[in-house]
């Protein structure tokens, strides 16, 4: 079978990862988690002590850093210039400072450019908010995964209470709707779904029922 490229966005919560990763699983394909690279950026960008809304200084750190991305089957791991930080990318300040510069669109222009780099051989499962509109126009199979806000607030509540971390709901539906608002409204590449992906909402669905559609388009193409 031919490798595919395919493309999976979504807001947060939308259950677009782990689909993604199961998908990536069934097809024996390469996962890449594009959010983990935005939030590589955000915690270099608070490391070196530079305001998150200096559009010059953050696309300097983002274009010179050293982001790497691996799968290894079950997690993504991340190296910044060399150094480990599978697990400092995962706290909500790295989140917070990756919505932020990912609005800054040279910030934007460095990560695309890698992230067609690392597609560029097919036989990947590419995940994130402009995968399809952006990255990988020619996807051969493009997803938008949606979910109501309260669906996609518990599921971030639930897999943060997997880490240890307790959030009331109704202050993570405020968080989910806050950075929605700043993905969608923002001038560089807002969260869209393309105009020829599939729009799959996952509200009354398990991750493994999504998985197993796509996997089921991947091998209608
Ligand atoms: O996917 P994740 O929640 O880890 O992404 C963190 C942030 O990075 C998102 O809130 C979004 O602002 C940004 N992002 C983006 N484009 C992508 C992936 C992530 O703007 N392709």
């Amino acid at each position: 079978m031919k490798k595919l490229t395919i493309a999976i966005d979504g807001p947060v919560g939308s259950g677009k990862s782990t689909a993604a990763m199961r998908v990536a699983e069934l097809l024996a394909y390469d996962y890449i988690e594009t959010g983990a690279m935005y939030r590589a950026v955000g915690l270099a960008a608070l490391e070196a002590g530079v305001r998150l809304d200096d559009a010059v200084a953050v696309a300097r750190i983002a274009q010179t850093a050293k982001i790497d991305v691996r799968w290894e089957g079950r997690r993504t791991r991340v190296w910044l210039d060399g150094r480990e930080m599978s697990e400092e990318i995962r706290r909500p300040e790295a989140a917070e400072a990756a919505s932020r510069v990912s609005a800054i669109a040279g910030v934007r222009e460095s990560l695309v450019r890698k992230q067609k780099e690392l597609a560029a051989e097919g036989g990947v499962v590419m995940e994130g908010r402009d995968i399809g509109s952006v990255v990988l126009p020619h996807a051969d199979l493009k997803l938008f995964l949606t979910a109501s806000v309260e669906r996609r607030a518990r599921r971030r509540l639930d897999e943060m209470a997997e880490r240890g971390e307790l959030v009331a709901f109704d202050r993570m539906r405020m968080e989910v709707a806050e950075r929605d608002r700043r993905d969608s409204q923002r001038a560089a590449s807002p969260l869209v779904a393309a105009p020829d992906a599939i729009v799959v909402d996952s509200t009354a669905m398990e991750a493994e029922e999504v998985a197993r559609v796509i996997v089921l388009l991947a091998q209608q193409r």
